[in-house]
C-alpha cells in the first residue's frame, strides 16, 4: 500500500502522552492519518486498545513503541514498528527498561527540593498514577501547574536538562538489546528524532553503524523534533547508510506539541519508506 499521511510516532497517557489511544485514533483520522502508530515509551500496553481504536475508526495501524537506550554517555530513542506485541521478549525488555523510573524520580524530586521545589515527586505521580510510567514530561506538567514556570519546555530548559537542578542521569537500555526485542518480534527499528542528540559526529557515525550491525534498519526523516534542514541532513544520512525513512509527528498533547497528528510534510521520494517492508504487518 501507498500511505500518503503515515504518522508513526505519538504518546498517549499510557507514557507520557494527555489523550487516550482512542481519542489519539480519532484525531489522527480527522487529521487526514491514513497510517497510524501510537509509541508510548517503554510500553506496549496502548496497542490492543489502539488496534481496536484503529479499527473501530477505519485507520490502518502499525504497533509501535519508543525505547529509551543509554549511548555514548546520552539517551537515544529507538522506535519499534510492526512488531508482534504478544511476543514475552518484547514485554519484558520494556518491563526492565521502566524499572528504574521510580528511583530516579525519587533523586529528581529530592534535587529540586534543594532549590526550593517541593513535593514534585506526588506532583509528577498524579499526572501518571504508575510511578513505572513516570518521567521528566509529568515532573514538567507539575511545574507549570504550581507556577514555577509558564510552560513545558521552560521547565526543560531550566530544571529537567543536562547540568541543570532536577537532572538526575539514567541508564536506560542497551542499544542493540532494544533492536533485538524489536526484530525477535518481527518488527523494524528506527532510531528516532537523530537530530535531537547533539552527538559529535564521530558519535553519531558508531550510533548508526552499531544500530545497523544489531539490525538495525530505519531512521526518522521527517519528525515534529527536526527542524527543515535537519530533515534534508537525516534524508542524506538516510541515502548514506541505505536506511529506510520514517515520519511522526512525536504528538504527545493538544496543548504542549509543536505539530499536531498527520500536519507532516512529505517524506523525500526517493527514499523507501519503512511501511513499504511492513504491509503484512498493518491492522
Ligand atoms: P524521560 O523519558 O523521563 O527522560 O522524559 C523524556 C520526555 O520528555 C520526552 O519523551 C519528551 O516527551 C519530553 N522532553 C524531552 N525534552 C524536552 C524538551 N526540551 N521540551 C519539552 N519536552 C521534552
Ligand atoms: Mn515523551
Ligand atoms: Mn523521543
Ligand atoms: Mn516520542
Amino acid at each position: 500500500m501507498n500511505y500518503s499521511n503515515a504518522d508513526l510516532h505519538c504518546h498517549s497517557i499510557v507514557s507520557d502522552g494527555t489523550l487516550t489511544p482512542e481519542a489519539l485514533a480519532q484525531r489522527a483520522k480527522s487529521n487526514g492519518v491514513d497510517l497510524w502508530s501510537l509509541t508510548d515509551h517503554d510500553e506496549i500496553g496502548g496497542q490492543d486498545r489502539a488496534i481496536k481504536a484503529a479499527q473501530a475508526v477505519g485507520l490502518a495501524y502499525l504497533t509501535g513503541t519508543e525505547i529509551s537506550v543509554s549511548f555514548a554517555g546520552k539517551t537515544v530513542h529507538i522506535v519499534g514498528l510492526g512488531f508482534d506485541h504478544t511476543q514475552a521478549s518484547m514485554a519484558e525488555g520494556l518491563l526492565a527498561t521502566r524499572g528504574g523510573r521510580e528511583e530516579r524520580a525519587q533523586d529528581m524530586a529530592a534535587q529540586l527540593e534543594k532549590v526550593g521545589i517541593k513535593g514534585a515527586y506526588d506532583g509528577a505521580l498524579k499526572y501518571v498514577g504508575n510511578p513505572e510510567l513516570i518521567s521528566r514530561t509529568h515532573f514538567a506538567r507539575f511545574l507549570v501547574e504550581s507556577g514555577v514556570c509558564s510552560d513545558t519546555s521552560e521547565v526543560f530548559r531550566k530544571y529537567l536538562t543536562e547540568g541543570k537542578p532536577g537532572f538526575v542521569e539514567h541508564k536506560w537500555a542497551q542499544l542493540g538489546n532494544a533492536v533485538k526485542w524489536i526484530t525477535g518480534a518481527n518488527g523494524i527499528a528506527v532510531i528516532a528524532h537523530p537530530a535531537r542528540y547533539a552527538f559529535s559526529p564521530n558519535e553519531e557515525y558508531a550510533l548508526i553503524t552499531e544500530f545497523i550491525a544489531h539490525g538495525g534498519r530505519g531512521i526518522e526523516v521527517v519528525t515534529g523534533s527536526h527542524t527543515e534542514a535537519e530533515a534534508v541532513r537525516y534524508a542524506d544520512v538516510a541515502r548514506e547508510f541505505n536506511l529506510l525513512a520514517s515520519r511522526g509527528s512525536d504528538f504527545h498533547s493538544p496543548h504542549e506539541s509543536r505539530l499536531d497528528l498527520g500536519s507532516l510534510s512529505a517524506l523525500p521520494r526517493d527514499l523507501t519508506p519503512v511501511w513499504t517492508l511492513l504491509n503484512e504487518r498493518v491492522h
